[in-house]
């Protein structure tokens, strides 16, 4: 069986053409199906469309998530709960073709666990927006361990042990592309072209995107705090080469009090480096705090299982943790 999870939020406009596009697909596979609808608090009728297509189709299941967490979690809920050998993620705003999902099932077919879909152009997207994400992947493949595959976003094929994998990881900073990557397994890129979204528009600005680089960077390296460590060392080593200095000048030519421009470059620079560190063990201090409390990822609202599957957790309602919780 193949699951697909669609992470949606407020996507009223572009959902109803996204299912009849998705089920078309669906109906062409020789597989059996499962769309798993995750509800991330919309505000609009996304809901209610849903509830809907559960009536008509015995394939939809419906997860609710009890607000907005987040595209990061809304998907993660919904591969906990996906029942497929093979889960496939895809936004639900059309910018990922579900007719792409055959090639995913095809690589799948011949061995490989994780068949991302890879953009072969941005159309939508300016040039700074390029090339600061092309910066962006070369960074933290230079400061991590982990390569993430550039021009790759969520849109994927994955087989159930790398599902069960993504869902053993249950930290709260989930920067997606990178656990997909840290997970390992054989892996495999398919072409394609990305569209612009259908309707609706994009949850994304570049304060954003900055954050997701510093979300991504802090996830999976701590250069950063290594970097803190080097610049204050050499700003030691200045700082004790300019004190011998000064202590020379004073004792050979005595003290006529003079310099206090450099007094204040020496301040606001030791200051600004001070700081600047500070801002980095903050980043990672912070993270740890929403970490080390250790509170579910997410909680339901309800959860209503495909008609047609043999669900063992069966129709479910109130505030349950995630399924696969520790
Ligand atoms: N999404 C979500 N929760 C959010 C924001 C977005 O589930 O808080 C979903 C959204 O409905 C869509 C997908 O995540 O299916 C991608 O969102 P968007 O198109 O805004 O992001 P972009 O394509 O610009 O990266
Ligand atoms: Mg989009």
């Amino acid at each position: 069986m193949i699951s697909v999870v669609v992470p949606s939020y407020n996507e009223q406009e572009v959902l109803p053409e996204f299912f009849r596009r998705l089920v078309a697909v669906l109906d062409g596979l020789n597989y059996s199906s499962e769309i798993v609808f995750v509800n991330d608090g919309s505000t609009d009728n996304t809901l209610a469309a849903m509830f809907q297509w559960r009536e008509t189709d015995p394939r939809v299941a419906v997860i609710d998530l009890s607000r907005n967490y987040g595209k990061e979690i809304a998907m993660s809920a919904g591969l906990d709960y996906a029942n497929g050998n093979a889960v496939i993620v895809i936004d639900a705003d059309l910018q990922d073709p579900p007719e792409l999902i055959p090639a995913l099932i095809e690589q799948w077919e011949a061995g490989y666990d994780n068949v991302y879909a890879q953009r072969t152009e941005r159309d939508g997207d300016t040039v700074v927006k390029k090339t600061t994400a092309h910066w962006f992947y070369r960074l933290i493949q230079r400061v991590s361990n982990v390569r993430i595959p550039e021009d790759t976003g969520d849109f994927r094929l994955l087989s159930r042990r790398a599902v069960d994998s993504i869902n053993a990881l249950r930290e709260h900073h989930r920067f997606m592309k990178g656990l997909f990557s840290w997970i390992g397994y054989p892996s495999k890129a398919v072409p394609y072209r990305r569209e612009p979204r259908g309707a609706g528009h994009s949850k994304w600005n570049y304060w954003r995107l900055w954050n997701f680089a510093i979300e991504g960077i802090t996830s999976f390296s701590i250069l950063p705090l290594k970097i803190a460590t080097y610049v204050g060392l050499t700003t030691a080593v200045i700082a004790f080469i300019y004190a011998f200095l000064v202590i020379y000048k004073t004792l050979v030519y005595g003290d006529p009090v003079q310099g206090f421009p450099t007094l204040m470059v020496v301040i606001l620079f030791l200051g600004g480096v001070q700081l600047m560190s500070l801002g980095i063990i903050g980043e990672y201090l912070g993270r740890m705090f929403d970490e080390t409390k250790r509170r579910p990822l997410y909680f339901l609202n309800r959860y209503l299982p495909a008609r047609n599957s043999s669900e063992k957790y069966g129709e479910q309602s109130g505030n349950m943790p995630a399924r696969n919780a520790p």
